[in-house]
């Protein structure tokens, strides 16, 4: 669910405006983003990949990465040039066969200039041989590349590809993937998707993960590392393959305590947002230093400090909540981040009232409490961050407030017919929060613009006619907090950075 660690979002935008080539007006060249206003220069323009094949080797003792990829793409435009994201040292790209001249620009532009013009509309074949050492790599001042004692780990949002494929590196451009990975024996490879094989051979082992569904550049992951892999079914059928690093210590038991309820977990969240969208599940725990969560489809990232205080489930409950709100469907630009994340934090409050630690409705009513007026946390605008508040706490919190509002103004049924019936209406594709909006609106019949207005643009606590109206309490009364409060709060500790 979080992501950058050391530069500073205001200061990445920054350099992300200044990393636009002038290039980019010729009519037939791809554009070096693909349009996104928090990131300019995030993704491409010109073409739409379906594909992306990964045939790569590695090498923990030296986090050397080398390998294949192999992209499947259409044209959207005539070509003579066009970008992938990516920052390891490219060695060969071959267009349709045909070696491609290739130069670097900006902070992760690969320019490709293929041997004959691509004409609109047309299938290509991009062929890219690369090495690197990812660790060592930075864009904007930072990696994702999280180097640990036994390999390394690809995982961070927004970005991640670029440390290890090329990639048009936005949810906008989702694809299916075939990842597969020669490491020593003895190491694990762990991917997205269904584990299709293993083959040792020589010292070497190769393993092969599918993705067959469409997934977002950012929601691809690759963890190398000792691991101890489980494998279970769920309830509903669905294959589980869970992976802890062997060098967990002393929150082994924890972590496994948590992720181990995955099936669990996945069956429960079905009966609120339908059924499971993939043919696989699962998650990871690799020996990272880092403080937050991922929602790699359908393999979620998660820290071993998530459970450096005990098992938490709701982490567990946040990051699948993200397979339907968030991987299934997508955020159609980064501003729309509480297409994901005030959903997946609603969940975490639909999950403690399961437990019968708090219902919704009293973590809303502490929540809305805990923050008085002055408080920043309601100058965030959820609906609407900035980059530099992407991941801000209050996309999070109230994010999930404004949920509730909506619950208190449409109705329980209503609201359940919501949560269920977005997921399908966007499978596979990208979503806005206007689009969320209209959705909401079709739905019930009612004009919701106000409601919406006040809980996820303006930059003010909403008044305490507002919060009466949508039922949430008034500082006179303070709740008090709900049992669930702490262990959903550990779940935000990327803010430690
Ligand atoms: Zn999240």
């Amino acid at each position: 669910m979080h992501r950058r660690i050391t530069v500073p979002a205001a200061l990445g935008a920054a350099s992300v405006m200044l990393a636009i080539p002038a290039s980019a007006a010729s009519p037939s060249t791809g554009a070096p983003g693909i349009g996104d206003p928090y990131y300019p220069a995030y993704g491409n323009g010109g073409y739409d990949v379906s594909h992306y094949d990964l045939r790569l080797k590695y090498q923990p003792a030296t986090d050397r990465l080398e390998g294949t990829a192999t992209i499947l793409a259409r044209t959207t435009q005539d070509l003579t040039r066009f970008n992938l994201d990516f920052l390891l040292d490219v060695g060969e790209v071959r267009v349709n066969g045909a070696k491609a001249s290739f130069a670097t620009s900006g902070e992760h532009e690969l320019e490709i200039t293929p041997k004959s013009p691509l004409r609109k509309g047309t299938p290509v074949t991009v062929v890219v041989r690369y090495s690197g050492v990812p660790s060592s790599e930075q864009a904007y001042g930072f990696t994702s590349w999280h180097r640990t004692p036994d390999g390394g780990v690809a995982a961070n949002e927004p970005e991640a590809a670029w440390w290890w494929f090329p990639s048009n590196d936005h949810p906008l451009d989702k694809a299916t993937y075939d990842v597969s990975v020669q490491v020593p024996d003895g190491t694990q490879a762990i991917s997205n998707g269904t584990l299709q094989s293993t083959v040792s051979r020589l010292g070497w082992t190769r393993w092969n993960w599918r993705s067959d569904k469409p997934q977002a550049t950012y929601l691809a992951t690759l963890a190398v590392g000792r691991f101890d892999l489980t494998t279970g079914t769920t309830e509903g059928g669905i294959p589980v393959v869970n992976a802890y690093s062997k060098d967990l210590g002393a929150r082994d038991g924890a972590a496994r305590a948590s992720v181990e309820r995955t099936g669990e977990v996945a069956d429960w969240l079905t009966g609120y947002f339908g059924p499971y969208p993939y043919n696989a599940l699962g998650g990871y725990v690799p020996n990272t230093d880092t403080g937050y969560a991922l929602e790699t489809q359908t393999r979620p990232f998660y820290s071993p400090r998530q459970f450096a205080n005990g098992s938490n489930v709701s982490v567990v409950v946040h990051e699948l909540a993200h397979q339907w709100y968030g991987d299934l469907v997508s955020v159609r630009g980064w501003k729309d981040i509480w297409i994901n994340e005030g959903f997946a934090r609603y969940a975490q409050w639909l999950w403690s009232e399961h437990e019968g630690e708090g219902t919704a409705q009293e973590l809303a009513d502490y929540t809305y409490a805990s923050h008085p007026a002055d408080d920043p946390f309601w100058t965030v605008r959820p609906g609407d961050p900035g980059p530099e508040n992407q991941f801000d706490i209050a996309v999070y919190d109230r994010g999930a407030l404004a949920l509730q509002a909506l619950r208190n103004e449409i109705g329980d049924e209503a609201f359940f017919t919501l949560l269920k019936g977005w997921p399908q209406k966007y499978a596979h594709g990208n979503a806005s929060v206007a689009d969320f909006r209209r959705y909401a609106e079709e739905v019930t019949g009612r004009p919701l613009d106000a409601l919406f207005d006040t809980w996820l643009y303006q930059p003010s606590k909403p008044a305490a006619p507002a919060a009466r109206a949508a039922a949430l309490a008034t500082a006179s009364d303070a709740p008090a907090q709900p049992k669930s409060w702490k262990k959903i709060a550990a779940t935000n500790d990327v803010h430690e950075h």
